[in-house]
């Protein structure tokens, strides 16, 4: 029997991110579905909020467990007994941080196996990042993430209107401003 993980901090859960999910699940005997609760970048959403989001969107994936967890991914993975790190990579944006990422845990867990989905064409450019800003900015999220993360992610806004996120584009222009 394989397991694999699939870990990130998922803030929030996209729809290539469910697409990953439902390729790898399709692959794997279990698929369990790691959401880190302390990443270096600042986040929206709380662990417990990230993970009732995934666990929602996923829920008609029969092989698929959601779990969170603290500390290196490459432990957890040991720990749910996981032979196979699943990663999804978007066509410029992730390579060379995900082959950095791979080579580090491949020194910290050799037996550790990745393998990398190709993103499909329709989420290339969809990341949690930008996502969060065409939110606050009223902007639509038609087909780009479910539709109970839309109505989170309008509540997150509506309730904290001057939050700043991660990332700022200007998304009609796109400038960075911060
Ligand atoms: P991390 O904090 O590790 O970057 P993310 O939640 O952003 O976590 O992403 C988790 C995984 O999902 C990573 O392998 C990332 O490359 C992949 N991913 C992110 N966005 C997409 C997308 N639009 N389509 C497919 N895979 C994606």
């Amino acid at each position: 029997m394989t397991i694999a993980i699939y870990a990130g901090s998922f803030d929030p859960i996209t729809n290539g991110h469910v697409d990953i999910i439902k390729r790898a699940s399709a692959l794997f005997d279990e698929l369990i579905v790691g959401i880190y609760d302390r990443p270096r970048k600042s986040l929206l959403f709380t662990i417990d909020e990230r993970v009732k989001l995934v666990k929602e969107a996923v829920k008609h994936v029969k092989n698929v467990q959601v779990l969170s967890y603290s500390g290196l991914t490459v432990e957890f993975a040991k720990e749910v007994g996981a032979r196979v790190m699943v990663r999804g990579l978007r066509m410029s944006s992730d390579f060379e941080g995900e082959f950095e990422m791979a080579m580090m845990n491949k020194k910290l867990s050799p037996d550790l196996e990745l393998v990398c989905f190709m993103t499909s064409l329709q989420y290339q450019f969809l990341s949690s990042s930008l996502l969060k800003e065409v939110s606050q900015l009223g902007g639509c999220l038609d087909n780009m993430v479910p539709d109970h993360v839309a109505v989170a992610l309008t509540n997150k806004f509506t309730s904290k209107p001057n939050l700043k996120i991660d990332r700022i584009y200007n998304v009609s222009g796109f400038h960075i401003i911060s």
